[in-house]
């Protein structure tokens, strides 16, 4: 680099080394095994004095890439990439739990985040109390005892920002490892390890990846944790990244400033016109109250907005043009999933019902269409699903 200035996300977003034959994307290296050259460098690296790769469940040039890009993004040390967010999670979770252990962890976190540590790690003896975000005395009596404070800001749903300073230096003080699950800001919004988070996780399927055709999950962290995953976890949960899907992963990172740009533009924009509509009680976007600690440097495009009675819920998924009804969030595509669709679910541990999710909540996912069609498109549903 050519001086000691921190490098801009987007700068380094642009920039490899220069990768085999001067590509300037990492090659997809398509192979379960590597092989070596003579016995010495095999049993070098089984000492750990090499890092040739071995074994594509444990290592792959292609993903290691990726992960070198993204530990650097988030400004940590080291990261680790796996098939999926929710690998990411678990992994990342059963890394600083003993069996007996206790975990401190935010209401409304995401659903499979919470039936994972409501169903799976109660079945190893592990309980888990869940607090107000909000609420920090609650978070202070909670924490002591506890090996874990899982965090996620804003929250799924009601996107309530949590401080994160502040929670990093109560769970400190407290002997508690923190996670927090970053998908919602990306590290171009918010990088928690510079908070004194110890450990990020991401749905990577969603704002990294951006373009809807990648499941996929990173761990961020010092070389100490994701070291201790890496030998203790990982291997044996076997929940690895493709070479392919890393390759697509790295395509999605190198315009994700770019688009984080303008999911906030047409957020923040459709937030503030949702809040004006006579039919709209409330809009849920942490861009419309602004904490003075914020740690965000800006808001991605998913929120959600509460309905009057009015308003035929149904209806007004089915009325709109460019908002398709889905799960998922964070790529190209605009989406639309009300509350009320998860709240009637009969599923075991259903967070929307136990953290008391409002029917009238409507949730979007802002996508990169042009944000007047958008606002036309959410209009007329309106107008289509008022009653009479
Ligand atoms: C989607 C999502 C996950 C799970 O990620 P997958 O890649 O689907 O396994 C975790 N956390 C949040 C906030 C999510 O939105």
């Amino acid at each position: 680099m050519p001086n000691d200035k921190p490098v801009s996300q987007q700068t380094l977003l642009s920039h490899d080394l220069r990768h085999e034959k001067g590509a300037v994307t990492p090659p997809i290296y398509q192979s379960s095994l590597f092989t070596f050259s003579d016995y010495d460098s095999m049993i070098a690296r089984f000492r750990g004095e090499s890092d040739q790769p071995l074994y594509s469940r444990v290592d792959n040039p292609t993903v290691r890439a990726l992960q070198e890009k993204v530990a650097a993004l988030e400004g940590g040390e080291a990261c680790l990439a796996f098939g999926s967010g929710m690998a990411a999670i678990s992994n990342a979770i059963l890394s600083v739990l003993q069996p007996g252990a206790k975990v401190v962890c935010v209401n409304h976190v995401y659903p499979d985040t919470y039936r994972f540590l409501r169903g799976f790690c109660q079945r190893f003896g592990i309980t888990t109390e869940f607090v107000d975000g909000d609420d920090e005395e609650a978070i202070r009596a909670a924490l002591p005892g506890a090996s874990l404070l899982y965090l996620e800001s804003p929250v799924s749903w009601v996107m309530s920002e949590l401080n994160l300073n502040k929670l990093a230096t109560l769970a400190r003080d407290a002997g508690a490892v923190t996670i927090i699950d970053n998908s919602w800001a990306s590290p171009i919004f918010q990088q928690p390890l510079l908070c004194g988070i110890d450990i990020v996780v991401h749905s990577a399927s969603k704002y990294i990846s951006g373009h809807s055709d990648v499941v996929a999950g990173l761990v961020i962290a010092s070389q100490q944790h994701i070291g201790n995953i890496a030998r203790h976890i990982s291997p044996f949960l076997g929940g690895k990244l493709s070479a392919h899907e890393a390759s697509l992963l790295m395509r999605g990172l190198r315009t994700l400033p770019l688009r984080m740009k303008q999911h906030h533009q047409s957020g923040m924009e459709l937030a503030q016109k949702l809040r004006a509509h006579p039919q709209i009680t409330a809009v849920c976007h942490p861009g419309l109250a602004p904490k003075s600690w914020s740690s965000l440097r800006g808001y991605s495009g998913l929120f959600a907005f509460e309905v009057t009675e009015q308003i035929d819920i149904p209806a007004f998924c089915n009325a709109l043009q460019y908002f398709h009804m889905g799960v998922s969030w964070g790529g190209f595509e605009s989406l639309v999933m009300p509350a009320i669709s998860v709240i009637n679910q009969a599923s075991e541990f259903n967070s929307a019902v136990d953290f008391g999710v409002s029917p009238r909540l409507i949730r979007i996912s802002i996508g990169l269409e042009e944000t007047e069609d958008l606002w036309n498109d959410l209009q007329q549903a309106l107008a289509t699903a008022t009653r009479a």
